[in-house]
């Protein structure tokens, strides 16, 4: 995609400080980093998120997430991990072409807790839910 600003980052047409790479995927340091070695790992083929991504893209980012994952809990050892892949403007996403977040929590690192916003739902609301999404036979 000629305007999607990570594109441009595989493509090398702006910089940034790249950590990973081969032939599918690619991972940068985020440039307002939350912690010490805030990466993102974007897929180098345009998807705009979870929902357009191909299987084979996401699979392989997975792996590539765990690899990146232990190389940084092996150089820095954080207290904790956090994985984000926020999908559309309202959940948050700002850069329109797949991208996860790994994001290492220190002692210290401010971790948005949503258990505050979690809700209780009747047991009646929560199986009409369950046979709404079910996929099982
Ligand atoms: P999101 O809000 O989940 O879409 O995340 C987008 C992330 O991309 C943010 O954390 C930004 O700091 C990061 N970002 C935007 N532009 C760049 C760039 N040129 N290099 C590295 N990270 C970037
Ligand atoms: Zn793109």
């Amino acid at each position: 995609m000629n305007n999607c600003i990570f594109c441009k980052i595989v493509r090398g047409d702006i910089p940034c400080f790249k950590i990973y790479e081969d032939e599918k995927a690619f991972a940068f340091l985020d440039i307002s980093p939350l912690s010490k070695g805030h990466t993102l790992v974007i897929p180098k083929n345009h998807s705009e998120n979870i929902l357009d991504i191909t299987e084979e893209d996401v699979c392989h980012l997975m792996k590539v997430i765990k690899k990146i994952s232990s190389n940084i809990m092996n150089t820095y050892s954080p207290e904790g991990i956090v994985i984000r892949q926020n999908n559309g403007e309202k959940a948050g996403q700002s850069v329109f072409h797949t991208h996860f977040h790994i994001k290492p929590v220190y002692n210290g690192t401010t971790v948005v807790s949503e258990i505050d916003h979690r809700k209780e739902i009747p047991e009646e609301e929560m199986k009409n839910i369950c046979k709404e999404l079910s996929m099982l036979d």
